[in-house]
């Protein structure tokens, strides 16, 4: 008999609202970790974070992250 352990590490999904800082214009804007689409700045246009499967991918300046 043999007893397998599997661990599974499966991140919660968890949302996060995350504070970043534009590296074109360096204003700052808080965006949703879940968001399904992608973010731009508000003040330039300049792509922040881009969607994905589950999560975003941040692609400018991460200031804080809120839980
Ligand atoms: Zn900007």
């Amino acid at each position: 008999m043999s007893k397998q352990d599997i661990v599974e590490l499966v991140p919660k999904p968890r949302t996060k609202f995350i504070r970043v800082k534009c590296s074109g214009c360096g204003s700052e804007q808080t965006i949703f970790s879940a968001a399904s689409t992608n973010v731009k700045c508000l003040a330039c246009n300049q792509e922040m974070a881009k969607s994905g499967a589950s999560k975003i991918q941040i692609r400018t300046k991460i200031i804080s992250v809120y839980t």
